[in-house]
């Protein structure tokens, strides 16, 4: 009879820990990883809600996302063919335990270094992509990285391709000391190599883009976009205000302040993102691809 039938609860099991100290209340076990809290507007959010993009419901900033996740949501579906995975890495600098770093968040993360290079599709259109991936020692740019992004400009440049490169680095990766400044003077001088052949160079910044990676490449797009709230500048906030002996506003280095101050051309919601690359592609497609009347 329904009347008898027993209620059912949910039970929510306590930590083991808990468990044997009967003095205490119990309290009830929540599952690690099940709640996020957004960096920007500081919401708890159930991370189920963040879906595949992984966006705030709350304020639209996209949490940060591997490479692996970037190329799902932009290249066409099995379209990637990736360049330069077995580039052996050195330690210049003789900077302690560096290569057992690296080996080790090689082994973490399944990546060969802090960016993904190679051709793919978006929406049909051939590019050369350069994705950069903050999990892999802070998305830090080394002799390695240097030379994946310089070597993705010069076959873009040979292919005649457009380069979209998504940017998310803490800057040059001191462990490397001048070897990793000296990327910068390096891949800027394939990104004008590029341009000289009138060819398109699309930057996207996401959070974070800092120090030396923005200080060249990411700031040398023909065209540069931004994440929603994607911290964007040079020096750390802590160091300027140090420097300068004054407060620094609230939103200072984030993609809207940084739009405000005319650096960026657009911030687009990582869900529009690969319909407006695939827009600003077809409007530049040379008019011997058939992207403009060749008579
Ligand atoms: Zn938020």
């Amino acid at each position: 009879m329904a009347l008898f039938k027993k209620r059912k609860y949910i039970r929510i099991n306590p930590a083991r820990s808990e468990k044997k100290d009967t003095s205490k209340p119990v309290k009830p076990y929540v599952p690690d990883g099940m709640w996020q809290k957004c960096p920007n507007c500081k919401q708890v959010v159930y991370k189920k809600d963040l879906g595949s993009e992984k966006v705030c419901n709350h304020c639209g900033y996209g949490f940060r996302i591997t490479a692996g996740e970037r190329l799902r949501l932009i290249a066409d579906d099995g379209s990637l063919t990736e360049w330069d995975t077995d580039i052996t890495i050195a330690n210049p600098i003789d900077f302690p335990d560096y290569l057992e770093k690296i080996k080790k968040t090689q082994e973490a993360t399944g990546l060969h270094e802090a960016v993904v290079t190679g051709t793919c599709r978006i929406n049909g259109s051939e590019v050369v992509i350069g994705v950069m991936d903050s999990t892999f020692v802070m998305g830090s740019m080394g002799q390695i990285v240097g030379e994946k992004i310089t070597r993705a400009f010069e076959r873009a440049a040979e292919r005649a391709l457009p380069v979209i490169m998504f940017t998310a680095s803490g800057g040059a990766r001191m462990q490397e000391g001048i070897v990793s400044l000296m990327q910068m003077a390096k891949i800027s001088a394939a990104v004008e190599a590029h341009n000289q052949k009138g060819l398109l160079y699309l930057s996207v910044l996401t959070d974070p883009t800092t120090g030396g990676v923005t200080a060249s490449f990411a700031m040398e797009g023909d065209i540069i976009l931004a994440e929603p709230y994607a911290t964007v500048g040079f020096a750390g906030r802590r160091v300027i205000e140090q420097t300068i002996r004054q407060k620094l506003p609230d939103d200072f280095q984030k993609a809207e302040f940084v739009l405000a101050h005319g650096f960026i051309d657009k911030i687009v919601p990582r869900n529009e993102l690969k319909t407006t690359i695939s827009r600003i592609l077809q409007l530049h497609v040379p008019w011997t691809q058939g992207g403009g009347d060749s008579e």
